[in-house]
């Protein structure tokens, strides 16, 4: 062994023995964290269960946290029975009264097991993310019925519409109730207006992963490209399509402000 080597080895040895020695001496308590305390949330019986801390949008029993979106000073016109709220066709979107930026959000919908049409026209509703305009205007995830149904695949259901393929297709069968929970963090703009940073969505459908930190690329659009365009907190806002056999329902909606 030369001198170089034996050089390098004490050199590395000595160096070890250093960092062992100095981790020793690092207090550990330096590295424990106790402020801010997260909150404490009591879990519901299953997931669908809203937790203590929620803000209930829809309970099953009447529709005073929503409002037609065609007149905000009417209220939303859909159909509560059974402890669902069902599209009433023609009557529009409906939206949250209150509005919102970052959440959780679970949202249940069930197509009618007498489903007719196919393609876009086979059950299409969809949850808006936020509500930057009247009509359709806002980041859409697509509800369709697709359990047996083709469209493209940036139109089915858990697609952010025309922008973002779901990563499954988990439909169940028209009939069968199912659910969405999302995590939504809403774009944030400059003063002139530009995107500072654009919007993200996170969503299971049934349980299972279908969008995954997605970025979101401007509103919803049918025709051309997504765009931007400025705004800040916005209502929740579920979709009448207006197609023939559209009665789609929703229950047991629930968000969490993040
Ligand atoms: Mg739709």
């Amino acid at each position: 062994m030369n001198n170089k080597l034996l050089f390098l080895l004490a050199a590395c040895f000595f160096s070890a023995t250093t960092a062992v020695a100095q981790e020793k001496e690092i207090d550990p308590k330096l590295t424990e964290v106790y402020e801010p305390v997260p909150p404490k949330v009591k879990p519901g019986k299953t997931n669908s269960d809203a937790p203590s801390d929620a803000i209930i949008l829809f309970d099953g029993k009447n529709l005073d946290e929503w409002q037609s979106v065609n007149d905000s000073t009417k209220p939303a016109l859909w159909t509560v029975k059974k402890g669902a709220v069902t599209v009433k066709k023609g009557t529009g979107n409906i939206q949250t009264k209150r509005k919102f930026t970052d959440y959780q959000l679970h949202i249940e919908w069930k197509i009618p097991a007498d489903i007719t049409g196919s393609g876009q026209a086979r059950g299409n509703s969809g949850v808006f993310l936020a509500s930057t305009g009247p009509g359709d205007e806002g980041y859409e995830i697509q509800v369709l019925d697709c359990y047996d149904n083709t469209t493209y695949v940036n139109g089915q259901t858990g697609s952010i519409y025309k922008q973002t393929i779901p990563l499954a297709n988990v439909c169940k069968k028209p009939g069968e109730w199912q659910s969405y929970d999302i995590i939504w963090t809403a774009p944030r703009f400059n003063a002139d207006g530009t995107v500072k940073t654009p919007g993200h969505i996170t969503a299971m459908q049934n349980g299972v992963l279908v969008q995954n930190n997605t970025e979101i690329k401007g509103v919803t659009v049918y025709r051309g490209k997504p765009y931007y365009k400025k705004h800040g907190a916005a209502p929740i806002k579920l979709q009448d399509h207006g197609d023939p056999s559209e009665p789609i329902s929703y229950r047991n909606i629930w968000v969490r402000e993040l």
